[in-house]
C-alpha cells in the first residue's frame, strides 16, 4: 500500500492545528483545500470512479464523517446508537473522480436476527467496495476481531480513521495510532475529528489516491440514488429518537405506505410499525398528542426538503415480532440469508 500512515499526526503540526481547532478556526478547511485542490487539478489524472464502505461501531461518527465527505446532510446524525439501519448512498463528485459512499449499520453483536442481518450488510459492504473506512473512535477498545481478519483477507485498501480526537491528549492519539498500526498493518491510519472537519480533507484525499480509474457510476449531477421514500422515511425516523426514549426508536419500523403527488400538494401516508401495544400506546401519546406533534416536526423537514406542502398521514400499527420474522424483514428491505 503506497504512504501508508502518511497522514498519522506529526507531533508539532498537530499541536499548532489542535490549537487552532481548540479556538474556532477551522484548521483543516483553512488550509488543506488549497493543497488538495493543487494536488487534484495540478496535473491531469485519468478519470477515478469508485464505492466506499463506511464501517464501525455504533455512534463513532461514520454519519458525522460521511455527511462532511459529501457536504450534504443525507444521513441521521444523533447521540443514540444504531441509527443507521439501511445502507446510505451519497455520491461525491468532481471532474475528474466520483466517490460513492454507503454508511453501513454500526457493527454488532448478533443478539436479534436483525442484528445478524446487520453483521453480513457489513461483509457485504466490505465485498462490494473499492475502499473501505474503518471508522474508530479515541478510546474504542475495537472488539470486533472477525471483522478485522474479514478486512485482512480481502486485502482491498483499508483507511483507519480515529475519530473524536478533538476528545483527547496528543499522547492518546499517538498511542492510537501505534496501536492500529500493528491490529491492521496494511491500512493507512488518520486520526481527525469529523465534528470539527480535522483532517477530513486528508481522509478524502487518501480515499482518491485509492480509488480505481473508472467512468462514473452515477450521472454526475445525481446526489443520491436512493428514492425520496426512503429519505422521507429517514427524516422521520430522526424525529422518532428525538421525540422518544429507551427502547421506543429501535421498536419502530418507518414504511412509507403511499406517495401522491397532487397538483397543490402531496399526500404522504406512514405506517408506522411496533411490536407491542404498550408500544403504541407510547407513540400515540395522551390524547394523541405525540403522534401529532411527530407528524408535526416531521412535515416541517419534509417539505423543506421536497420544497413542496404535503399532507402527512402516520399511522401505528402492531405487527408482533416484525424483527424475527424473516419475511418482513425482506418487505423492508433487509438483506436476510434464510439459513442463518
Ligand atoms: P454513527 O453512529 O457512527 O453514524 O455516529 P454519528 O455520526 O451519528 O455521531 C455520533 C455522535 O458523535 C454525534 O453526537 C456526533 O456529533 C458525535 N461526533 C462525531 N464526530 C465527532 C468528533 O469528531 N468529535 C466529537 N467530540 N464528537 C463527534
Ligand atoms: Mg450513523
Amino acid at each position: 500500500m503506497n504512504g501508508s500512515n502518511q497522514y498519522s499526526i506529526k507531533s508539532t503540526t498537530f499541536a499548532t492545528s489542535f490549537i487552532k481547532t481548540k479556538l474556532g478556526i477551522p484548521e483543516a478547511f483553512a488550509t488543506k483545500p488549497k493543497a488538495i485542490l493543487g494536488s487534484l487539478f495540478s496535473f491531469k489524472m485519468n478519470h477515478r470512479a469508485g464505492f466506499v464502505s463506511i464501517i464501525g461501531s455504533p455512534n463513532v461518527g461514520k454519519s458525522t464523517l460521511m455527511n462532511v465527505l459529501v457536504g450534504e446532510k443525507l444521513s441521521i446524525i444523533t447521540h443514540k446508537a444504531q441509527t443507521t439501519r439501511h445502507r446510505i448512498m451519497g455520491i461525491f463528485s468532481g471532474d475528474d473522480f466520483q466517490v460513492v459512499y454507503s454508511d453501513t449499520p454500526g457493527i454488532l453483536k448478533p443478539h436479534y436476527l436483525l442484528h445478524k442481518a446487520m453483521l453480513s450488510a457489513i461483509y457485504s459492504s466490505i465485498a462490494d467496495a473499492d475502499v473501505i473506512l474503518l471508522v474508530t473512535e479515541i478510546g474504542e477498545k475495537f472488539a470486533h476481531e472477525e471483522v478485522l481478519q474479514n478486512l485482512r483477507d480481502n486485502r482491498k485498501p483499508v483507511i483507519v480513521v480515529i475519530n473524536k480526537i478533538d476528545l483527547a491528549d496528543q499522547t492518546r492519539v499517538e498511542a492510537a495510532i501505534e496501536n492500529w498500526k500493528t491490529r491492521l498493518e496494511h491500512a493507512d491510519i488518520i486520526a481527525i475529528s469529523a465534528l470539527h472537519c480535522f483532517h477530513t480533507a486528508l481522509v478524502f484525499d487518501t480515499i482518491l489516491r485509492h480509488l480505481p480509474e473508472s467512468p462514473e457510476y452515477f450521472p454526475k449531477e445525481e446526489l443520491t440514488d436512493r428514492s425520496q421514500r426512503f429519505f422521507i422515511s429517514e427524516i422521520i425516523r430522526e424525529k422518532i429518537l428525538l421525540n422518544f426514549s429507551q427502547e421506543i426508536p429501535y421498536s419502530v419500523e418507518v414504511v412509507v405506505n403511499s406517495f401522491k403527488e397532487e397538483e397543490k400538494l402531496t399526500r404522504i401516508s406512514v405506517y408506522l410499525f411496533v411490536a407491542r401495544e404498550s408500544q403504541k400506546a407510547i407513540i400515540l401519546g395522551h390524547q394523541g398528542k405525540a403522534v401529532k406533534k411527530l407528524g408535526t416536526e416531521s412535515r416541517k423537514d419534509i417539505e423543506a426538503f421536497l420544497e413542496k406542502h404535503i399532507f402527512l398521514e402516520l399511522n401505528v400499527k402492531v405487527r408482533k415480532n416484525w424483527r424475527d420474522d424473516i419475511k418482513e424483514l425482506k418487505r423492508f428491505g433487509y438483506n436476510v440469508d434464510e439459513n442463518q
